[in-house]
């Protein structure tokens, strides 16, 4: 069972890139980000506040908690399918919206629902060691801020892909046909690094640089990390 760590900022193209890798080995693919949107959206869609000058901490996170204890919350972590469920509904293009870009950082900034979602992200990589799982044993792609550090620090790979920022919020632009929108980064990296520390990569935690390279230079230098910790 081997797992990958990928953590970033945003707009350095890291769930295309692991979604790849992952359908590369075989491998289950988590979409962390995903699972804090889900959340975001969860809280708006139940008509909580996101913009109040002071949210109500206790109050999202009592919210969040029922979202993955009374199983309202799945996701799917097939690379070639990973979709977002909220009480049977697929929500994954929902959670895109800028609404929720822009109101995400709020709900992840809380750290009793980092405690909820950290616990149910442990829980999915656990869960493909078993020889009935997505990926059968083989292993699992899990991408977000803190993987490398908080979720995963024992990660058999770990690595922290970066790019300069305005080549990180040129590519968030090009994504505008997918209701994305052009997004200021590097606010929402502000926000961010001030719970998960994915601005300099931890000890152990490979750099990986993407700036000036392709989307299949940066696929070929991870797959060759996890041939690498296959062989090991
Ligand atoms: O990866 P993505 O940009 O979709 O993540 C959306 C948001 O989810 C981030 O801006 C951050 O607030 C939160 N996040 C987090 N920890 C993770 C993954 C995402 O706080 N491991």
């Amino acid at each position: 069972m081997i797992r990958v760590a990928i953590d970033g900022p945003a707009g350095v193209g890291k769930s295309s890139t692991a979604k790849e890798l992952a359908r590369h080995f075989g491998f289950a693919y988590l979409d962390t980000g995903a699972m804090y949107r889900a959340c975001a959206w969860w809280c708006l869609h139940q008509g909580i506040d996101l913009d109040a000058a002071q949210i109500d901490e206790q109050q999202i996170t009592e919210t969040v908690g029922e979202f993955f204890t009374e199983d309202h919350f799945d996701i799917s972590v097939d690379p070639d399918r990973p979709i977002v469920l909220a009480d049977g509904e697929d929500i994954s293009e929902d959670i895109r919206s800028s609404e929720v870009s822009t109101h995400v950082s709020r709900v992840s900034g809380i750290i009793p629902v980092r405690h909820v979602l950290i616990a149910a992200q442990r829980a999915y990589i656990a869960r493909e060691a078993s020889g009935d799982s997505f990926s059968q044993g083989r292993g699992i792609v899990a991408e977000g801020r803190d993987i490398t550090t908080v979720v995963a620090p024992d990660a058999e790979v770990r690595v922290l892909l970066t790019a300069r920022e305005e080549v990180r919020q040129a590519r968030r632009s090009g994504q505008s046909a997918h209701g994305v929108g052009a997004e200021d980064v590097a606010k929402r990296d502000r926000m961010d690094s001030k719970v998960a520390s994915f601005l300099t990569a931890a000890d152990g935690v490979v750099t990986l640089d993407n700036s000036d390279l392709t989307f299949e230079q940066t696929l070929d230098q991870l797959i060759a990390l996890v041939d690498q910790a296959i062989e090991e």
